[in-house]
């Protein structure tokens, strides 16, 4: 096998509330998370060089790429004296709280673990990915967590009950360090309640997740676009709506599809990046190679 594709979920906050700071300085967090339908393509291929490319896209190729980071600290850990070329094909936008990057990350760990054989656990995975960024565990998780502290603390919960998502990522998205800052300064009167939430979780309560949705980071993300875009997904029938992580995708929850696709034409109007999707089960996944005939067709 010399080449590997692989799919990686972006994530939404159910819910995301701070509750204190860690020894280290570092917020402590709790959090429901869920993977969606909405993946970066990530292609690998074996390799004397390490490159990277996508196309399309922005995000500098450079070492301060999470997909390169990610591929250096696999061959770190692993000694292995190989390369790989690396190709992604971007559809999460940036700086959305979806985290992208961190699907980049746990998609190229989950890619080389399989084009190289290495057999890495999900545990050795997941403490590579935390090295990498906060959200890379959960990426490599995926599906429905209770996720705390900085990220690394994750429970698996059931799925979530059937129901669909309307995304909204306005004109400009917010960096996560300068969203803690400003919390720092300012607080929050929002502090949903992730056991309540877990709870509703574990009895298929739609009703019971959508009312402990919250950020904490909302007052202060600076995302101006929140309120207007969370009006109009009320307004169209969403169940519940919140902005996801730090920031700038705000998303509604819906029970019924077609209330769903109205509300992302109603949305489509105003914003160029809307997305209708769905939750799903599992994080970063490699692919199963084509077969010869299947590619034909
Ligand atoms: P999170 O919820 O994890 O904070 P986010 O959606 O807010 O994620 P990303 O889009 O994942 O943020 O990343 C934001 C920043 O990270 C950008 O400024 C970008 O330049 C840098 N970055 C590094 N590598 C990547 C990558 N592979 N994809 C996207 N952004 C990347």
């Amino acid at each position: 096998m010399n080449t590997v594709k692989v799919l990686a979920p972006a994530k939404l906050n159910l819910a995301l509330d701070v509750v204190g700071v860690l020894p280290n300085g570092y917020h402590d967090l709790d959090m429901i998370m869920q993977t969606v339908d909405l993946y970066e393509t990530i292609i690998l291929r074996k390799s004397q060089n390490l490159t990277l490319t996508l196309p399309g896209s922005r995000v500098p190729a450079g070492a301060t790429n999470t997909a390169y980071k990610a591929a250096l600290a696999f061959f770190h850990y692993t000694g292995l004296l190989a390369g790989v070329d690396m190709e992604i094909r971007k559809a999460v936008p940036v700086r959305a709280g979806m985290a992208g990057g961190s699907a980049d990350a746990a998609g190229v760990l989950v890619g080389l673990n399989a084009l190289y054989g290495a057999k890495l656990s999900m545990s050795e995975l997941c403490a590579i990915g935390a090295g990498i960024g906060a959200d890379v565990p959960f990426a490599l998780v995926g599906g429905t967590c209770r996720v705390k502290g900085v990220g690394d603390l994750i429970k698996a919960l059931p799925p979530m009950p059937e129901c669909w998502f309307v995304v909204v990522m306005p004109s400009f998205g917010i960096s996560t360090p300068e969203a803690f800052a400003k919390y720092d300064q300012v607080g929050s009167s929002v502090h949903p309640d992730c056991a309540a939430q877990e709870q509703a979780i574990r009895q298929g309560d739609l009703a019971g997740i959508c009312s402990a949705f919250g950020n904490a980071l909302e007052e202060c993300s600076g995302a101006v676009e929140t309120p207007h875009i969370r009006e109009i997904l009320d307004g169209a029938g969403a169940l519940a709506s919140s902005m996801t992580g730090s920031g700038a995708a705000v998303f509604g929850l819906f029970d019924s599809r077609e209330q769903a696709a109205a509300a992302r034409d109603i949305l489509k109007q105003e914003y160029r990046q809307v997305y209708l999707v769905r939750p799903c089960k599992g994080g970063a996944r490699v692919l199963p190679p084509l077969r010869r005939g299947k590619a034909a067709r």
